[in-house]
């Protein structure tokens, strides 16, 4: 009895610590901001939970947040000099202690804005975080966006030499991938494929066989989602020498971008194009709603050992993965949205929807996903090392878009030393953008795209 008594009181003094520090104030850790077109998130990282109230004022539009249970320190202040003057969302930040227990921050918002306030527990590197993403209250029409996308002809080269012949040559290229695309060469056809075979010209040309073998002209945009990984809080793998995932990634996407849209047949979805976190899912959706004809996830992760190196291309598998590697690497793939830091209470609302699409069948998506892969992955191997000369599967998150052919490319191990000074390097990123623009040209050489009722004139 008098024991039991004694672990009780252990038990107690044990306790006391957690006890006094639930109730001390929390300290702030860090501050950031990430600005985007898309959004602008707004972190506060503290050393406990915070809890935290908010209202939109209109006419200035403002979003005021009180946080309860912190003191104004140095550390909330930097916020006010972390925005940049030309955030989309926000104009200006105050804070000030509104009651001796509470913050109030003052974010001026630009324009009337849909926030999301929400909390994540400590992850990763990370210790709490109180997040404000501000979303804008009326969405941009994606298809609109790759419409006027055109008419921002870099072409228009305001800058000189050195870009310029970047640009030609990028231009060489893809008159090259145009030149493939128009000229697919046909399997000796299925009498499927009307609607691209005008009947005229069909009728001009004598055939060998029943169904007459013309060249297909592409009368319709080919739409091409880009995913740069990673972003805003979440940085990917991170180099030995400080290189980080998310940056290489993104260089890679945008100058691949450039490549394929000087061919005016294609436009280009960048999931993301500036420093900001996209969860998985809304990668997916952003293709699905443009209806692109191909995803392509870029990575450069890194591996248990320094040694790891060469390229790989992945694409979705069915059932198990095809080796415990792709296993692991789709698993830390799929950890992102934790450390990028996704809205849980805002992504249920889509939740049967997403049930729904990872419910349908994958089969055919799969099968052209491997042709789209095994091209990339032969011309990689001509730059450079293969980390594995077949395309691997499994159950990566953001392949999981059930019509479109969707692969994973892991351009390097950025763990490796050697590797990560390649990535660095902007002539290897050129070469990577080559290898990556030929394999797609390849596979719609091979493959071309259904035609569909979207018009050319987007
Ligand atoms: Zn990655």
């Amino acid at each position: 009895m008098k024991r039991r008594e004694t672990l009780g009181l252990l038990a107690l003094l044990l306790k006391a610590p957690d006890t006094l520090a639930a109730t001390s104030q929390a300290s702030i850790v860090a501050v950031r901001v990430w600005p985007a077109q898309e959004y602008t998130r707004v972190t506060i990282e503290s050393d406990q939970p915070l809890a935290v109230k908010h209202f939109l004022v209109d006419s200035p539009h403002r979003l005021v947040i009180d946080i309860d249970g912190l003191e104004l320190s140095p550390g909330l202040r930097e916020l006010i000099g972390k925005v940049k003057a030309d955030d989309p969302y926000i104009t200006g930040v105050r804070v000030g202690q509104n009651t001796p227990t509470v913050v109030r921050i003052v974010l001026d918002l630009r324009q009337p804005a849909a926030p999301q306030i929400f909390t994540l527990a400590p992850v990763a590197a990370y210790k709490n975080r109180l997040v404000f993403d501000l979303h804008p209250k009326f969405e941009a029409d994606p298809l609109l966006a790759l419409a006027q996308e055109r008419d921002k002809k870099p072409s228009a080269a305001a800058t000189p030499s050195p870009t310029q012949r970047a640009e030609a040559a990028a231009s060489a290229v893809n008159d090259a991938l145009g030149d493939l695309i128009q000229k697919i060469e046909r399997p000796p056809a299925p009498a499927a494929s009307a609607p691209l075979t005008p009947p005229a010209q069909a009728a001009s040309k004598p055939a060998p066989v029943p169904a007459p073998a013309v060249e297909p002209k592409i009368d319709r945009l080919i739409i091409i989602a880009l995913d740069p990984g990673h972003g805003g809080e979440d940085p990917g793998a991170v180099g030995p020498s400080g290189l980080r995932e998310k940056d290489v990634v993104l260089a890679v996407g945008l100058k691949l971008r450039k490549r394929l849209q000087t061919n005016p047949n294609i436009r280009v979805l960048m999931t993301r194009d500036a420093d900001f976190f996209v969860p998985l899912q809304d990668r997916v959706h952003k293709a699905r709603r443009v209806q692109a004809d191909l995803f392509v996830s870029i990575h450069a992760d890194a591996f248990l050992t320094p040694q790891a190196r060469g390229a790989s291309v992945f694409v979705l598998s069915d059932g198990a993965a095809t080796s415990a590697a792709a296993r692991w690497m789709a698993n830390r793939e799929n950890a992102a949205d934790m450390v990028g830091g996704v809205n849980v209470g805002a992504a249920t609302k889509d939740a049967n929807v997403l049930r729904a699409l990872l419910d349908m069948s994958t089969t055919a998506q799969i099968k052209d996903s491997l042709k789209l892969g095994g091209e990339v992955l032969g011309q990689i191997g001509k730059i450079g090392k293969l980390h594995k000369a077949k395309v691997e599967q499994a159950g990566f998150a953001v392949l999981k878009a059930p019509d479109i052919p969707s692969i994973l490319v892991e351009t390097a191990f950025i763990s490796n030393p050697e590797e990560e000074k390649k990535l660095r390097d902007p002539d290897y990123q050129d070469e990577l953008v080559d290898a990556l623009a030929s394999g797609i040209a390849r596979y719609f050489a091979k493959n071309p795209p259904m035609a569909r009722k979207r018009s050319t004139t987007l």
